[in-house]
């Protein structure tokens, strides 16, 4: 039988060699995740919001064997999870993945005002689950994947989420830097973030600048100029050492700079 799958819900887009850009442009996180194949097998870096099956996408584009590496555990990186069999992760999330989201997060995160565009048909509110999936490879960062002619290597980069990885191709000069570096507004101000060890992760990208060609972020853009990376380094550092903020809402502070911006937490008032 035929299968058929609309293509709607997800842009494709190839912003390096060999690398595949699988973006999800109607969800307003503009979340992307990356499927990089090698001669023996692709490794899938996250698995998107769950908004359309990223299993069928992925048959589409690949007839290798694919392995997810989920670079950190928050809802819009592990929607299709549970379609998948072989999920590496960090140890300090892994146990997140456990979690399955309630009706009302769904509710959320694809309603009106979280959408740019209509669900894919066959999907509503009611028929996409994100969780529970289980991990089957614990990551402490540094291990190297061999792809076949192509290897990645796990950086723990963590501050914006306990157990972010990036992923470093050495040999060719890409990295993908995750939600740790992307083109918007980094998230440093939710409970998990932590700005001196998010300042450690981004001094660590920062100095690998040099060496790199291509930056693959995980939101908003399939690439990013490598001159952000030390500009974002040297942003954290100045809101840690108290810079005033562009604005403030009653949940954080927000720093403009130009291409990026920073969320931080409220500067603590002076007595
Ligand atoms: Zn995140
Ligand atoms: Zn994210």
């Amino acid at each position: 039988m035929a299968r058929s799958l609309t293509l709607d819900w997800y842009a494709i887009s190839h912003p390096s060699p060999g690398v595949t850009a699988i973006l999800e442009p109607l969800q307003r996180e503009h979340v992307l995740s990356y499927l990089i194949a090698g001669s023996e097998r692709a490794m899938l870096i996250d698995t998107g919001t769950g908004g359309q099956s990223m299993r069928a996408l992925v048959a589409l584009l690949t007839d290798l064997p694919v392995f997810v590496l989920n670079s950190h555990s928050h809802w819009d990186h592990v929607g299709s999870n549970h379609e998948f069999d072989d999920i590496a992760i960090h140890v300090a999330e892994a146990h997140e993945l456990a979690y399955r989201y309630a009706p009302e997060e769904i509710a959320e995160f694809f309603g009106e005002d979280s959408l740019l565009g209509p669900l894919p048909p066959g999907r509503s509110l009611e028929t996409i689950g994100i969780g529970p999936s289980a991990p089957t490879t614990i990551l402490q960062g540094g291990e190297r994947f061999d792809l076949g002619g192509r290897s990645l290597t796990a950086v723990h980069t963590p501050g914006h989420a306990p157990g972010l990885l990036s992923l470093l191709d050495e040999e060719n000069g890409v990295l993908f830097s995750t939600d740790t570096a992307y083109p918007g507004p980094l998230y440093a101000f939710s409970d998990e973030t932590d700005i001196p060890t998010y300042i450690r992760s981004m001094e660590l990208l920062a100095d690998l600048a040099p060496s790199l060609r291509y930056i693959h972020p995980s939101h908003n853009a399939d690439l990013m100029p490598v001159s952000l990376l030390p500009r974002m380094r040297d942003a954290l550092i100045d809101i840690q050492q108290g810079k005033a903020p562009d604005h403030v809402d009653e949940t954080k502070a927000t720093y403009e700079y130009e291409g990026f911006g920073v969320y931080a937490p409220l500067p603590v008032e002076q007595p």
